[in-house]
């Protein structure tokens, strides 16, 4: 994703009624942190996800075959792109999986970017900004959570839908007309029934996790924006997802939004090592995927679809 400008922290008006709870403990829940987080470091001990890598193809298998386990109609979504930094088409795959897409009173799409950039351009020297990144929170962290909680939502009440989506070409870049490929895609080519709407997943891994208000969500789907982070401090998650206003961020959420699926961004921002070398499994933590994931659980299990 791209930072557009950085707002500052504002409380928004409307919305979120009455005093936050206190933050109660994290009770054990079915979704497992631990196993969110081998899922991030397995992405990782792949190596390299840019498109054309070796690492790429391999984590394509490997989201492929887990959503296969717990998804119907689990496909790839092919696609290709002619890179503008070396002129060669390279193929590209968004994975979809879907729980009772069909039946569904109300359906949620759930979206994460699984390729890694291939240039470290935030890298203070030259020659390190030619070398791709690991991508443990630029692309593996909401990965992870997605791929714990389709286990967890298998049996969930039957009038709700849930599509998983992992798109391709996020990162590509260098600018953004080369970026949210798999998202692009997937907005021109959506499934029948059309989701209601979204809920997109990137750098959710930091160890000191806080997810604010992105304001592009807010501006496309301030229902949406509402009644999740009303939901994150009725569970007691209203620390980690502050309803305060965080940095506009440029995501595959734009595209989305753009045709006509009203889609929020769950990310923070806030995280030194982006777009460099350093982006690795020990900057992140079960704990705060353990917290995402614990937030949607909840939100997907609740008795009643959840249609903002
Ligand atoms: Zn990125």
């Amino acid at each position: 994703m791209v930072l557009q400008s950085l707002i500052l922290a504002t409380l928004l008006t409307g919305g979120i009624q009455g005093t936050p709870p206190q933050e109660s403990p994290i009770p054990s829940e079915s979704f497992r942190k631990e196993v969110a987080f081998d899922w991030l470091k397995k992405q990782c001990d792949l190596g390299f996800r840019y498109p054309g890598s070796e690492g790429h193809l391999k984590c394509r298998d490997l989201i492929l075959e887990e959503t296969k386990k717990h998804c119907e109609n689990a496909r790839l979504q092919p696609f290709s792109h002619k890179w503008t930094s070396d002129k060669k088409t390279y193929s590209m795959w968004n994975v979809i999986g879907e729980q009772n897409w069909k039946d569904a009173k109300v359906r949620i799409a759930l979206f994460a970017h699984w390729d890694t950039r291939p240039t470290a351009d935030m890298e203070r020297t030259a020659a390190n900004r030619k070398k791709p990144i690991l991508g443990a929170n630029d692309g593996a962290s909401g990965v992870a959570v997605l791929l714990e909680l389709m286990r967890v939502t298998k049996n969930a009440p039957k009038d709700l839908g849930i599509l998983y989506v992992f798109v391709d070409g996020e990162d590509l870049g260098p600018e953004l007309d080369e970026m949210f490929l798999g998202a692009r895609h997937f907005a021109k080519n959506m499934p029948t029934p059309r989701p209601d709407y979204g809920i997109l997943l990137d750098m959710i891994g930091d160890k000191d996790l806080k997810v604010p208000v992105e304001p592009n969500s807010y501006r496309y789907a301030s229902k949406v924006v509402n009644a999740v982070y009303g939901h994150a401090r009725t569970v007691g998650l209203a620390s980690t997802f502050p309803y305060t206003f965080g940095p506009e961020i440029e995501d595959d959420h734009i595209p989305l939004n753009e045709a006509g699926l009203p889609t929020i961004d769950l990310i923070d921002f806030d995280y030194e090592p982006w777009h460099t070398l350093g982006d690795t499994p020990d900057k992140c933590s079960p704990d705060s995927l353990g917290k995402v994931g614990r937030l949607l659980e909840t939100w997907l299990l609740k008795p009643n679809p959840q249609k903002p």
